[in-house]
């Protein structure tokens, strides 16, 4: 039985002021294989009970498959929880959005998704998938909408159709080792009030062996995958979302809140891995 306590999860506010947590539990290779389905509910559900009360998924992981261990991770506390999904690109045409909706409330077992997310940017035009996303909030199907790996033009593409800078929050890659969007993407969200959501905070776990994080991740009894979290919530108004199907790592990840990295720290961090200067591409993984 594990002692660990529940810790202080600071919000960020959407536009619309809704409050959501800062660190949330990410849900990709989740579902894909029966064998493991109950390790994953089991570790969810310590996320939520730690306080990480947000949860990320997608219609894509394991082909609806997440969408169902999220379902049964949320059973019976489904008020507990913000929850996450996106939509495929090639679903997003104004009504296949929201018939892709109602498959995951249903995969989910739940008659609200927080917050709906196009997952990237596909054949339908932007403004069809707008008038789409408006009928669910209005419909009270989803509470916001937003996206994901959209880069600046693409933003301000969105910002340019009707009701488009509706968008509640950008998913994007985002970690200590993919800095590229501080150089442009990450001040035009803030200037126009988007908050940004990490994804692939460790780097899909590389950044938890990193020699380079060893030294400033021992000054404070913590881990590498720790300092690399850490770097990432230490942005105002950003949101993080690793995922852990192993429970060790969810209480891991959860303690990230707690660590402060000083200013010598962040000078170190800095030199080790520089900050963009000159407008990269959006990554994605
Ligand atoms: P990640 O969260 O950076 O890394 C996940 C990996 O790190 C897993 O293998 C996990 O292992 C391991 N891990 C977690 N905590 C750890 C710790 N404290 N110490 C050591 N290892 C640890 O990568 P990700 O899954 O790519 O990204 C997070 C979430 O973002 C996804 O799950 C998904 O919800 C979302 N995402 C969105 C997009 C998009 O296009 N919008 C793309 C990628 C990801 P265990 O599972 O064994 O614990």
């Amino acid at each position: 039985m594990s002692d660990a306590r529940k810790i202080l999860n600071p919000t960020v506010s959407l536009p619309d002021g809704t409050a959501v947590p800062t660190l949330g539990a990410g849900t990709w290779n989740m579902g894909e294989n029966a064998r493991h389905r109950a390790t994953e509910v089991d570790a969810l559900r310590h996320a939520i009970d730690l306080g990480m009360t947000l949860i990320d998924t997608a219609e894509m992981y394991g082909e609806g498959g997440a969408e169902e261990v999220v379902g049964e991770a949320i059973k019976g506390r489904r008020h507990e929880v913000f929850v996450v999904s996106k939509v495929y690109p090639h679903n997003a045409s104004r009504d296949g959005v929201i018939a892709a909706c109602e498959r995951s409330l249903r995969r989910m077992r739940t008659d609200r998704i927080d917050l709906f997310l196009l997952h990237w940017r596909g054949p339908h035009p932007l403004a069809e998938t707008v008038e789409g996303f408006k009928t669910l909030v209005k419909q009270g199907k989803i509470g916001n909408w937003g996206v994901s790996n959209f880069d600046t033009a693409d933003m301000k593409e969105l910002f340019s159709v009707p009701h488009g800078d509706r968008c509640a929050i950008n998913q994007v890659l985002y970690n200590i080792g993919r800095r590229g969007i501080e150089y442009d993407l990450m001040p035009w969200c803030v200037s126009n009030g988007i908050p940004i959501m990490a994804y692939s905070p460790i780097e899909q776990g590389r950044l938890a062996n990193h020699p380079d994080l060893i030294a400033i991740a021992s000054a404070h009894n913590a881990t590498p995958a720790q300092v690399a979290l850490a770097f990432v919530l230490q942005h105002f108004g950003m949101i993080a979302i690793p995922k852990a199907s192993n429970k060790a790592h969810v209480e891991e990840n959860v303690r990230a809140l707690t660590l402060r990295l000083l200013d010598d720290e962040w000078q170190k961090l800095n030199a080790l891995f520089p900050a963009p200067t000159e407008a990269r591409p959006l990554e994605m993984l």
